[in-house]
């Protein structure tokens, strides 16, 4: 069997040992006759798979006891509006740290629900840096203040999240979750589809503080209030059950490897070795995301040339690296270094790379 060097964007790359896991357990899932997707999500089987993904994302990311981790459908793209539905109060502006195209999509919806303000804006710099914590103005008044902790499109990262007061800290880490150890306490909210470092899509992931998952407004509908969620364990309707067995089998998978601060250090080796081939290449490839802002999870970078951007990828796929083209939005070329991207895949992208040069520079 080949694997493809897979540098997708998300969905992604997954554990080779959670697939074949997956692969044993799919037919009969614990001698029961049947595969974990045929089951009621109210029998002990799920509910049990269902309880060891919740505390297992307890434990592996730190995640105090006055938090909830739900469970919930819509991607991360559901979370641009549901945050602002349950949390934006009037006369309390909703605060975003505007660093892309996420970022952006995420002001869109919060804006057909109330105020906002722009608490910090790197556009101006063609989204290639995230701002500098001092940078970052939150009114007193803020319903929240929301940032995205990795733009997987240009390619920035955050590397420290600002104190916020009383101010809840919201965060989108769709493409950094668990990449690496965070202090949950700083914040309210932190969402996640789980496509890029968790596993399949269909489930998102809402750590969400007490507080902040009760008294939610009584005129949303009830999917949409994390109250109703909170108070149901994520079992008020029927969960993305076999998404949620595949995150589990994700999470046991990042435990085994020796927890988040491991797997942080197995990141940054990854994708130290792309980031020192771009910048050992004398100019031919180019970083986009300014230096002190680069992100571990998507390295983004250019050639001299469009044309020669499309030669790259061209002779890429035929030594079976996939995914490596830039988003739509702004071309180029972006390898995405998830949790499961394997040492080897990394190095062989390096490996190319050189190559790449000496055919063409
Ligand atoms: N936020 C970020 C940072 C993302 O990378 C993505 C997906 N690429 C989204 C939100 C949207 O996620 P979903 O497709 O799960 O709605």
């Amino acid at each position: 069997m080949t694997r493809a060097y897979n540098f997708n964007a998300g969905p992604a790359a997954i554990p080779l040992e959670v697939l074949q896991q997956a692969q044993e357990q799919f037919v009969d899932f614990q001698g029961a006759g049947m595969s974990i997707m045929e089951m009621s999500h109210r029998g002990a089987i799920y509910e049990g798979v269902h309880n060891e993904a919740q505390s297992l994302m307890r434990e592996l990311f730190g995640i105090p006891d006055n938090y909830h981790v739900l469970f919930l459908q819509g991607g991360a793209s559901t979370q641009f509006a549901m945050l602002p539905m349950n949390l934006l109060q009037s006369g309390k502006p909703a605060a975003y740290v505007q660093t892309g195209a996420w970022a952006d999509k995420a002001i869109k919806e919060a804006k057909l629900i109330g105020e906002t303000v722009i608490a910090a804006s790197t556009a101006s710099d063609n989204y290639m840096r995230v701002p500098e914590l001092s940078e970052i103005q939150v009114p007193a008044n803020a319903s929240y203040v929301h940032m995205t902790s990795n733009e997987t499109i240009g390619g920035t990262q955050f590397q420290s999240f600002p104190a916020t007061g009383d101010v809840p800290l919201v965060a989108d880490m769709s493409s950094d979750i668990l990449s690496r150890p965070i202090d949950i306490s700083k914040f309210g909210v932190i969402y996640a589809g789980a496509q890029k470092n968790l596993g399949p899509s269909g489930v998102t992931v809402v750590i969400i503080r007490d507080d902040l998952a009760k008294d939610n407004p009584k005129t949303i509908p009830a999917m949409f209030r994390y109250e109703t969620h909170a108070k149901s364990n994520s079992l008020y309707n029927t969960p993305p059950s076999f998404s949620i067995y595949m995150m589990n089998l994700v999470l046991k998978w990042i435990k085994a490897k020796g927890g988040v601060a491991q797997i942080e250090q197995f990141n940054r080796d990854k994708t130290k070795l792309i980031y020192d081939a771009i910048d050992g290449s004398g100019g031919f490839y180019t970083g986009c995301a300014q230096p002190q802002s680069r992100s571990v999870m998507n390295i983004t970078f250019r050639l001299g040339s469009e044309e020669l951007e499309k030669q790259f990828i061209k002779e890429s796929e035929k030594e079976g690296f996939v995914g490596l083209k830039g988003h739509r939005d702004v071309g180029g070329l972006r390898a995405s270094t998830y949790n499961a991207v394997p040492l080897e895949s990394c190095q062989a992208l390096a490996q190319f790379m050189v190559d790449f040069q000496k055919r063409n520079g």
